[in-house]
This record gives structure tokens, sequence and C-alpha cells, in this order.
């Protein structure tokens, strides 16, 4: 298949006004599969545009109305799901089945943007007062005075987003924008165009009018020119810390409301009474699952005591019999990095941690996976240090550092050196140890004995500290609060 990515522009495919294209390659053969022409910032205008001139209708819509467009919507993605999860293993590396997980979690967003009209439900408080001015009769006592909230939309809101999810993070955002009455604008990943132009192309079969969801691809110059467009009031982004941050500042700058899911490092304590066989399958998923391109991966493990000694004999054994391969084969546990940047900077952080005197023992470089493609085998380093480059930055590649700690304490204060705070885990039997993690570390998504603590579509999605900048996080009613202002009304009747 050879495609060229198209923008969406008020209900319309529109090719793009730009001569340079970039080539989209299967990450697992090198193959090409086809190309996104980058988008001028005029036709990112023209989007805005589109936006705004269908959004007066479109907030006027019954919400019921609103969001029978995504009830028809979800039913479209049930039974497009293998055709969705196959372009993402095509342009991502994904194995088939994660392709279908982040599907289906794109779905849940969905799901949730549906029951809309039960969150968004305003509040009243009758006889908040009573007034005397003006009352009829002494008699009648004064008047009563009712007060109420609604929650309005915004008006034209904008979500960037990174490669690493393309069908499920654009879904964190548009579905409940317009269910609540926006118009959206989406400036997906450069890098893998073509699963977020299908999602937005089912969502037009689904029945959305023309203008209310729209798709831009291009790189920097044209979210930087979204983030600060006059008539765009919200901002939603998902992506590095080093973007993410620069996109606050700008956007906050500009006078738009910002959220912006960021990078992160997240570690997982592993204490010596953890179930032995559950810490190590969960941890294998959470490093290599999705090749480590995941920003809820762990890929750090502090190790408590004695556990290190099973902990690493057991990550081992179990991660050299992961199969690397075209996440299109039937039996591939793991497939290739995105791209060829990708791989190289994995890489360099692997010399690096060798470099640092991190123990490597087990090297994905010379793991049994195909020779041609982005793959790089999972990776282990012992002995690692808070300080090492392995262990503080984000590698978003299959390399899982592991340190040593005396006690739960210095565990935690391992974890909390971190400048990042987008999840932690902990693995252990015991509910007073489970306790005090989840009491002093320092993150937004916390997990007992579980992997990878992926907050469900009801319940909001970000981390701290570098993880995240803004007030309110993604999906849940946090999103819904983000999508909407609040509008308070004092009456009286004479
Ligand atoms: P990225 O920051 O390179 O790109 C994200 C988006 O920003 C893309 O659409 C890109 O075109 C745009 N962009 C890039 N440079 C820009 C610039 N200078 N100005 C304006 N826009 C710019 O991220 P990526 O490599 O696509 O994705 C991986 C990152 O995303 C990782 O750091 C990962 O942790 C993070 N991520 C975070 C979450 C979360 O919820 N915290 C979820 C998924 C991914």
């Amino acid at each position: 298949m050879t495609n060229s990515a198209q923008h969406v522009i008020g209900g319309k495919a529109v090719s793009s006004d730009r001569s340079d294209a970039l080539e989209i390659r299967n990450p697992a053969t090198g193959t090409v599969i086809g190309s996104v022409a980058m988008s001028s910032v005029e036709l990112a205008d023209d989007a805005v545009a589109a936006a705004a001139s269908a959004c007066p209708a479109w907030s006027d819509t019954p919400i019921g109305d609103r969001v029978q467009v995504l009830f028809r919507y979800k039913t479209l993605l049930e039974e497009n799901i293998s055709e969705l999860a196959d372009i993402v293993v095509q342009e991502h590396g994904k194995t088939k089945a994660e392709a279908i997980g982040s599907v289906r979690r794109g779905i849940d967003c969905v799901e949730f943007a549906c029951g809309a009209p039960a969150l968004i439900m305003g509040r009243t408080l009758p006889q908040i007062a009573v007034s005397t001015s003006f009352c009829r009769t002494e008699d009648e006592g004064g008047v009563g005075i009712d007060s109420q909230v609604d929650r309005v939309p915004l008006g034209v809101c904008v979500g960037i987003t990174p490669f690493n999810f393309p069908v499920m993070v654009p879904m964190w955002m548009w579905p409940m924008a317009i269910a609540c009455g926006n118009t959206f604008v989406l400036k997906p990943s450069e890098h893998d165009p073509f699963s977020t132009m299908r999602e937005i192309e089912l969502a037009h079969d689904a029945g959305m009018p023309a203008g209310v969801l729209n798709l831009v691809h291009g790189g920097p110059d044209v979210a930087n020119r979204l983030i600060t467009h006059d008539d765009v009031t919200a901002v939603s982004f998902v992506g590095s810390t080093k973007v993410g941050e620069h996109i606050y500042k700008t956007a906050s700058a500009a006078g738009k409301r910002v959220q912006c899911m960021c990078g992160a490092k997240n570690h997982s304590i592993i204490m010596p009474d953890a179930n032995r066989e559950a810490a190590v399958d969960a941890i294998l998923g959470s490093a290599f699952g999705n090749t480590g391109q995941r920003c809820l991966a762990g890929s750090v493990v502090v190790c408590v005591g004695d556990s290190a000694d099973w902990i690493v004999r057991g990550l081992i054994e179990r991660a050299r019999n992961i199969k690397v391969c075209s996440g299109s084969e039937e039996n591939a546990d793991m497939g290739p990095l995105v791209n060829d940047a990708a791989k190289q900077r994995v890489l360099h952080y692997i010399d690096k941690g060798i470099a640092d005197g991190a123990e490597l023992v087990l090297d994905g470089r010379d793991a049994d996976m195909p020779s041609t493609g982005c793959f790089v085998g999972p990776t282990i380093f012992d002995r690692a240090e808070p300080e090492m480059s392995i262990v503080r930055e984000e590698i978003f590649g299959p390399v899982l550092s592991i340190v040593r700690r005396p006690s739960l304490e210095d565990a935690v204060d391992a974890v909390n050196r971190s400048e990042y705070g987008n999840m932690a885990v902990i693995f252990t039997d015991s509910g007073h140890a489970a306790r005090k993690f989840q009491r002093t570390v320092q993150a937004g998504m916390l997990g007992v004995n579980v992997g990878v603590p992926a907050p469900m579509a009801a319940f909001p999605f970000a981390g701290w500290k570098r993880s995240f900048f803004g007030d309110l996080h993604a999906n849940g009613e946090d999103g819904m609060r983000f999508y909407t202002k609040s509008r308070v009304m004092v009456t009286r009747w004479i």
C-alpha cells in the first residue's frame, strides 16, 4: 500500500499546499508505505476557520444529539478495530495485540464521552438568599433568590499528539471536547499519520458534521500557529517534556487554557515479600511492552534488600525468550522502534549506561531479531544509580535499569530524585509498605502489584512534576471540566 496522508478540513479531505512530504516507512521492514505532506500555516488557519464557523451551530445542538454521533462512532470503531490496528502495526511497529489493546482503550474514551450529558449537568441551589427590596407586600417577607451554575463549551480546541499511541491519545481529547459542544482541530504526530487519519475518517462516516472535527498534519510550525491562533481557546498536548513545556508557556502566554501530558521515567519498587512470579511478569510487560515506547513504561526497577537476587535472575531468563520481530507476525512479543532515529537514540543510551559503569546483564543489541528494520531487543542494566543518564532520562525504548537499595525509605528516596513523576508502582505483600509508598512517593499515577497503572477512561490521566504542565488532567471528570467553563447565574423574580 502507498498512501498520501490528507488533511480533513470542513468535512472534506484536503491535499497539502506544500511540496515537501515526509516518507512514512514500516519500521519492521524499512519499506515506504506512504507519505505525509505537511500543512502550511495558512492551511492550519483554514482548519481553525472551519472549526470556528461550525462552532455556534454545534454548541447549540442538544447534547443528547451530539453524543449520538459518538454512539454511532463507537459501533464503527468496534467493526473496524482490526483494520485500524493493522494500520498502527504497519506504520508504528506495535504487535497486533498491542495495537488492538490501544484502540480498545481509545474506544473506552469514546464510551465515556457518550456519558457527557450526566457529567456536564449544572447544579442549582434554590433560595440561596431573600431580597426584601421591591417585594410586593411586607407580609410576603421578601423574594427568594436562586442560584445555579452551568458548564458551557469553550469554543475551538486544539489537540497536538505524539507518535506512540496514534489512535488512543487523540481520543483522550476530541470525543470529550466535541461532546461538550466545542469544535476541534487535531494535529497528530507526523511520524505515523495514517492511523489518526482513519480515526477521523470513521468519525465522519459516523455523521460528524462538517467542521466540527478537523485534522491537519504538520510539524512544529503548524503546532505553534495553532496554539497561538486568536480563534483558539484551549490546547491539549501529549508528548515530550521539552516540547510540552514550550507549548505550555507559549499557549498560556497567548491566553489559552492548556494541559500538557509529558515525558516520564517511571520506577517500580520491589519488596522482598512480593509475589515473585507476578512481579517478574508485570515488570517485563511494563518495561518491554510497546517496545518501551510508552509514557507509563516502568523503565527503572528499585529492588529492596535481597529482592534483586531473584528479580534480576527472573527478568533475564524471561526477557531472553521475548520474540522480537515484525508486529504483524502472529507470535510477535515485541516489535521494532518507530524509526531509525529512535533506534539510534536507544543504542546511544546503551553505550552511555556501559560508560557510566552500570552492569549490562542483557544486551538487546545481540538479541535474536531481524537484521533489517528498527529493532533493539530487551536490554537490562543491573547496579545502576539514580545519577546515571539511563536512570534519569527518558530513553523511550526497551532498556530497563535496576537500582539496588537496602530499605523502602531508600527506595522511595531514589524514586523521588527523578525530575519526572508520571507513575510509580510497588510490588509487596505488605499493606503497611504499600500505604507508606502511597503516602510518600511523588507521582501522579500509582500502582500496587500492577506493572502499568493506566487509569481507565473514567479516571484522570496525568503525572506530576515535569511529567505534566497544567491543572486539569486528561480523561475522566477532569476532561469534561477542561473542555467547559462554568457560568453562574443568580435569579430574582419580582
Ligand atoms: P514530541 O514531543 O516529539 O512530539 C509531540 C507532538 O509535538 C507532535 O505532534 C510533534 O509534531 C509536536 N512537536 C514536536 N516539536 C515541536 C515544537 N518544537 N513545537 C511545537 N510542536 C512540536 O513527542 P513524541 O516523540 O511524538 O512522543 C513521545 C513522547 O510523548 C514521550 O516523551 C512520551 O513520554 C510522551 N507521552 C506522554 C504521555 C502522557 O500521558 N504523559 C502519553 C504518551 C506519550
